[in-house]
């Protein structure tokens, strides 16, 4: 198997000139061999032909050109003309007005009777001073005749007619075409070697972008270099630009990914090295206290703390990593939302407590969703815990619930410290949180998962959350489901709603 592309094209290529020339070569030749070139010998029949009256004339300057030669008065040259004509070889026939012969050349004598009778009453026949031999079928020879006629002879020479075996004509012809084809058999190779030669030459410089872009992907995705990117992206928009483009866009997502990867296990470890510390330090400090003592019961109960709160995180964790493997299946049911926003109402009701901070229901519609209502509720829990945790002494969370436009919006108002314009599109990143050391300091122990998981349980029910906030001023969560359904009130429901 040939793996280099440039080889491949150029021996294909090769091949394909070679059968293109074979096909195009053998088709002429075998056609041009068959259509013998008779203008030549042509000329030299008529040229024969003017010979020998040139020759006749000349005699006729000389004396009588014809002598009596039997009892019964038939002529014939005089036996020095004939010794003359003898130099026109082939075939001659000097023929007199009566269309008796006056010379028959050696080679037309050799002829058997039936071909001499032939060639006779044909030369008789032809066209004289025609512009082309005339063409005569002997067996399997062929005979090209020209006749010259002797008009203003004093003599009884009337024709001459010449002709020529085109034997040896055809001979020549077929010696010449099988030379072409032995030509043509060494050309086809050398022409297709040539062929090949240029094929890799321009094969070569058809390649060597992409051989280019193989050596800097190369040196790019060993993983530390993502940052790179290949070059030559803004050459002309061709299928190489298209190609480097979508390399570099694959590239950009795969920098994202291995970055958010490695910031994902970063804070993960740094999240989990904290209570691992705290936990060690309370269980050192337990057994070096006295058995069933009160100090060791309190640093058991901050062990417990910190093992709850580590559990929590590794769960946050599991429901991400399922989030990201595509398996954040939802369990769907009809969920009543308003009596599940008063239940949180009321359970949460207890956290703000101590704070003085009120959470109350401004609206509250009787709408119901398709969806997994424990997701739902561990998301509007976190947003309202959220909520309780970020707001002062005495501030509200007010929560409501209305249609729009055939969707349930779900909103979790608070008149607490708000975030900083700068810091609200990270909200939903994991891990992040807008004041680390004091967010921990603080008591409020988020480990900055779940607003991301907040949002994936919307995205997983067709929803969206969204938020708005002012610093110093409060935030405001919206989250919006699609496919609310107006539900009658039961009798026990239409008491007005307890605010907590
Ligand atoms: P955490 O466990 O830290 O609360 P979240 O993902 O729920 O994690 O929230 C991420 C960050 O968003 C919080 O650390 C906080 O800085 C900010 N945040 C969330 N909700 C509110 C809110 N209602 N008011 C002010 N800041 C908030």
């Amino acid at each position: 198997m040939i793996r280099s592309i440039r080889v491949r094209v150029t021996l294909l290529f090769m091949l394909a000139l070679l059968l293109a020339l074979s096909v195009f070569t053998i088709g002429i030749w075998a056609r041009r061999r068959e259509t013998v070139d008779y203008r030549e010998l042509q000329r030299y029949v008529q040229s024969q032909a003017e010979l020998a009256i040139r020759i006749i004339m000349q005699a006729e300057t000389r004396g009588p050109v014809t002598v009596v030669r039997d009892s019964l008065g038939g002529e014939g040259l005089t036996s020095e003309l004939a010794s003359a004509m003898e130099v026109i070889p082939d075939y001659l026939l000097v023929i007199d007005s009566t269309g008796r012969s006056l010379y028959v050349s050696e080679k037309a004598r050799a002829l058997p009777d039936s071909d001499r009778t032939v060639l006779f009453s044909r030369a008789l026949d032809i066209e004289a001073e025609a512009t082309r031999a005339t063409l005569l079928t002997l067996g399997t020879d062929k005979i090209f005749l020209s006749a010259r006629d002797e008009t203003d002879s004093t003599t009884s020479i009337a024709r001459i007619v010449a002709g020529s075996s085109a034997r040896a004509t055809e001979a020549t012809w077929h010696a010449t075409m099988d030379d072409l084809q032995r030509s043509l058999l060494i050309l086809l190779p050398i022409a297709a070697l040539i062929g090949g030669v240029a094929a890799y030459v321009i094969g070569g410089v058809a390649v060597r972008p992409i051989t280019m872009i193989i050596t800097e992907l190369e040196a790019i995705t060993d993983g530390r270099s993502l940052h790179r990117r290949l070059g030559g992206a803004d050459a002309q928009g061709d299928e190489l630009a298209r190609l480097t483009n979508t390399l570099n866009a694959m590239i950009g997502r795969l920098e994202n990914s291995f970055g958010g990867l490695r910031r994902f296990t970063a804070d993960a470890s740094h999240e989990l090295k904290t209570p691992l510390t705290v936990l060690r330090a309370s269980i050192e400090r337990a057994m070096m206290a006295r058995r069933g003592s009160n100090e060791q019961m309190e640093h058991l109960e901050a062990a417990l703390n910190e093992v709850t709160r580590m559990a929590d995180l590794v769960n946050s964790l599991l429901s991400l990593a399922r989030a990201d493997e595509g398996r954040f299946d939802l369990v769907r049911d009809v969920v009543l939302l308003d009596s599940m926003l008063r239940d949180i109402a009321e359970t949460t009701a207890i956290l703000g407590e101590p704070n003085g901070i009120e959470v109350r229901v401004s609206e509250c519609e009787a709408l119901t969703v398709e969806g997994d209502a424990p997701r739902l509720r561990q998301l509007l829990l976190n947003l309202v815990e959220n909520a309780i945790k970020y707001t002062t002494v005495g501030g509200t969370v007010e929560l409501s619930l209305a249609a729009d436009n055939g969707a349930a919006v779900l909103t979790v108002k608070d008149t607490g410290m708000g975030i900083a314009a700068a810091d609200l599109p990270f909200i939903f990143e994991r891990f992040w949180r807008a004041d680390r050391a004091r967010s921990r300091a603080s008591g409020r122990g988020g480990t900055g998962l779940g607003l991301a998981i907040s949002q994936y349980i919307a995205q997983a029910h067709g929803g969206t959350l969204t938020a708005q906030s002012r610093l110093g001023r409060g935030s405001t969560f919206m989250l919006t489901l699609p496919g609310a359904v107006c539900r009658e009130l039961t009798r026990s429901e239409t008491s007005p709603p307890r605010v907590a």
